[in-house]
């Protein structure tokens, strides 16, 4: 029988995407070479450069979203998180794989107007001015409205009795977005100083991207789920219970999150985008009745596990540091990714490939049987084995009563002896 893709070498795996047509050659001898960025590269990316710090990128297989089945990169340094997003991905399958949808995606900023004398004297002004000021805001930015993007709207949100946000909301088209909604919202903001003299604190997008939300569905046939003692049904009602429990407790809550975004992190690293940008707004949008909750809920609805979840999710194809990372481009011809639309549900739908495979381990057999499995490989190489003694040293520790440090550190030395 031919080998799974996980039990293959490093080189062979990428020999299998070659001949699945899922790399190209060009792309496979990058993959196969790859040591990260150059020193040059990194000096050109951030200030009082050292060196550059690597982390590995996996491949998690088989998502399937709207139909098409992808490929998806992930960029992680903790093991068990690829294992988990493709289990996940698996037993999505089961029902056709994920359903992902984003009504729009607009990229929201803020202009603070800070101790307003006459709060609503400023309003009229600003509102009689709205088409004025969006044309500002295309002036600072021409180069959207040619791409077909552009200033939307503009609105006014009153934070105290003296303190208001002009939000300005923008058609990023296939960047994030970020620095030129800055470079508008500051051409506004001189207009409003020096026009209505506006007293201007500060203008920056919000990370709270509630105007670029992806929802991503998934239905998984209860049989497929059956583990150990537990029947399929009884895995089901578990995981759904587990998602009940994440919505009434905020420790849970985290947690349960943060099994998300091992997922959502991991590809929009590999995508090049902005990570702390995409938890910010994960996180405050979790907790958006004004207590924190679990971001997915699965629900069993007769014979079918049903998930849901809804993050913002306001990634770029384009712009940013997409094109100074040399992995990034390569990890979009690999994912057969085009748009930044397509990056935001396969991203989504990730993240719930991930939570479903850690609830399911969590109500059945428990994180750590697979989890520390994974682990076992970090134990070898912390407790000094040589590459060739990683395997050898793995498959004694699966036999060992307990999976820790001075274990392995004796396992090693017995290992060494034996040799
Ligand atoms: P860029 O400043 O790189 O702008 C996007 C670039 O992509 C522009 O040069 C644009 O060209 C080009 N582009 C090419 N094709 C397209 C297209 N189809 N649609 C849109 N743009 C296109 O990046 P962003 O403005 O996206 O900003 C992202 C960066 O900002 C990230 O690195 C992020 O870390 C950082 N940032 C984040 C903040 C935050 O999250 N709070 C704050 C400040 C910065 P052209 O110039 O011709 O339009």
């Amino acid at each position: 029988m031919s080998k799974k893709f996980y039990q293959l070498k490093r080189l062979q795996r990428i020999a299998a995407l070659v001949s699945h047509k899922l790399l190209t050659p060009r792309d496979a001898a990058f993959f196969a070479n790859h040591t990260g960025l150059t020193q040059e590269r990194a000096d050109q990316l951030v200030e009082n450069q050292l060196t550059t710090f690597a982390l590995p990128e996996g491949l998690a297989r088989h998502l399937i979203v709207n139909g098409k089945t992808y490929q998806v990169p992930m960029v992680t340094e903790e093991p068990s998180v690829i294992a988990a997003a493709s289990n996940g991905a698996r037993l999505a399958a089961l029902g056709g794989g994920f359903t992902a949808s984003q009504p729009q995606r607009i990229l929201t900023g803020q202009i603070i107007l800070a101790q307003v004398t006459d709060v609503a004297a400023l309003t009229a002004k600003i509102t009689a001015q709205e088409n004025d000021l969006l044309q500002i805001a295309n002036a600072a930015h021409p180069s959207l409205q040619q791409r077909g993007g552009g200033a939307r709207w503009l609105r006014l949100r009153q934070l105290s009795e003296h303190d208001l946000s002009v939000d300005l909301g923008v058609d990023v088209q296939q960047a994030m977005g970020a620095n030129m909604l800055n470079t508008m919202l500051e051409a506004v903001a001189q207009q409003l100083q020096d026009r209505l003299a506006a007293p201007v604190l500060m203008s920056i997008l919000s990370n709270y991207a509630t105007a670029s939300l992806v929802t991503v569905t998934g239905a998984i046939p209860v049989a497929g789920l059956a583990s150990g003692q537990f029947t399929g049904a009884e895995v089901a009602q578990r995981i759904a219970a587990a998602s009940r429990i994440a919505q009434l407790d905020p420790y849970r809550a985290v947690t349960h999150n943060k099994g998300i975004m091992n997922g959502v992190d991991a590809a929009v690293l590999a995508f090049g985008n902005d990570f702390r940008a995409i938890e910010s707004g994960a996180h405050a949008y979790a907790a958006r009745d004004g207590q924190y909750r679990g971001l997915s809920q699965w629900q069993v609805d007769a014979a079918t596990l049903r998930g849901q979840l809804t993050l913002p999710l306001p990634v770029g194809f384009v712009g940013g540091a997409t094109k100074l990372l040399p992995a990034v481009l390569p990890n979009q011809r690999l994912a057969a990714i085009s748009s930044a639309e397509e990056l935001m549900q396969v991203i989504a739908a990730l993240g719930l490939a991930q939570n479903l495979a850690a609830l399911k381990a969590l109500v059945t057999t428990g994180i750590q049987q697979g989890h520390m499995a994974l682990q076992a490989k970090s134990l070898a190489v912390t407790a000094g084995a040589q590459p060739d003694e990683v395997g050898p040293l793995v498959a004694a520790l699966k036999h060992a009563s307990t999976l820790d440090l001075e274990t392995t550190k004796k396992l090693l030395a017995a290992l060494r002896q034996t040799r």
